[in-house]
């Protein structure tokens, strides 16, 4: 068996073309488009080349896209300021403040600043609040297990009823995905084991999944001895695992023996242009919404 590949980058393009779709709509109707405000602080490498993507791909859907750069010093208080300025502001819904902050910063204190009507990382403890209660009425999904969401449900995969098993418990990832998958709702409806670094017998969990889903961060962590002959695999790791000598990029690899588990699989992700692509395009999806609430559309 080959499995059949779930390409993010494809289905990615179909959500951003949606979007845009949208985005017209919504400017012949109301003379106005959706505004996201990302806020970068510093210049680490992998947040810059992060907002650079968010931000071209805001602006190639339509969006009114203000990129903030602020320096590596700026002082809490400054940020907390500059967020409440975008809080107050009618014409942005969506705000975007990029992580890691810089040590001197208290995240939790940036991301309960947002307002939870423009947090389309979805991040605000409301937000993780709504999810719990139900996806389906929560304003804004956390972009990354959005992203996974779709692309099981827009790749004709069947989650009613189907063992899902979550490698990973993060806040980000693991913990929200696993959530969203035992909701009672039509993309759901599945049974839900997490694992994580103190679980035993990790394989024979992996082992019972229709879906396996796999956050740990840990490269080849899953074999292909623990995938069951014609199961989804969604791979959500991205390891910087070197660097290609010829052109600089760094090389990038799943939580998943991918050439392997490809025999075994019935679906697989690949590793780049599987989830990554989708968290991108769920950002944008948030931002959308959330001006489509505030225009009345929604
Ligand atoms: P994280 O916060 O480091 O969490 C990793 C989770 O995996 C933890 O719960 C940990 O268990 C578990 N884990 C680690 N090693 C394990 C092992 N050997 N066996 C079983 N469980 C193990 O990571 P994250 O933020 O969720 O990210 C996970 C991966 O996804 C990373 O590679 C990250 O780069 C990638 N990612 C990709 C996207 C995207 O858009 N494509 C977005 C977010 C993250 P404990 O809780 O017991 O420590």
């Amino acid at each position: 068996m080959t499995a059949e590949i779930i390409s993010g980058t494809q289905i990615s393009k179909t959500i951003l073309a949606e979007i845009k779709d949208e985005v017209e709509k919504m400017k012949a109707k109301h003379g106005k488009v959706p505004g996201l405000a990302t806020i970068l602080v510093g210049k680490n490498p992998a947040s810059v080349s992060y907002v650079t993507l968010k931000v071209k791909t805001a602006l190639s859907v339509g969006f009114n896209e203000i990129q903030d750069d602020q320096p590596e010093d700026i002082p809490e208080a400054d940020l907390l300021a500059l967020i409440d300025k975008y809080n107050k502001d009618p014409d942005i819904h969506g705000i975007l403040v990029q992580l890691p902050l810089p040590g001197h910063i208290d995240e939790k204190k940036v991301i309960n600043a947002i307002s939870p009507d423009k947090d389309v990382d979805a991040f605000h403890p409301v937000n993780v609040g709504r999810l719990m209660i139900c996806c389906d009425k929560a304003r804004f999904l956390p972009c990354t297990p959005a992203g996974i969401q779709e692309l099981i449900v827009r790749s004709g995969i069947q989650t009613c009823g189907a063992e899902v098993v979550v490698v990973g418990r993060s806040n980000i990832v693991g913990k929200p995905i696993a959530m969203m998958m035992a909701q009672k709702s039509i993309c759901a409806n599945a049974t839900v084991t997490v694992v994580h670094t103190r679980t035993k017998n990790l394989a024979e969990h992996c082992k019972r999944a229709d879906i396996l889903i796999v956050a740990a961060g840990v490269p080849g962590l899953v074999k292909p001895e623990w995938i069951k002959p014609g199961a989804t695999v969604i791979d959500v790791g991205v390891n910087r695992v070197g660097v290609n000598e010829t052109t600089g990029k760094a090389i990038l690899k799943g939580d998943v023996d991918f050439d392997a588990a490809r025999k075994i699989a019935g679906k697989i992700t690949p590793v780049p242009g599987g989830v990554g692509p989708m968290t991108i395009a769920m950002l944008m999806k948030n931002t959308l919404k959330s001006a489509q609430y505030v225009l009345g559309d929604l």
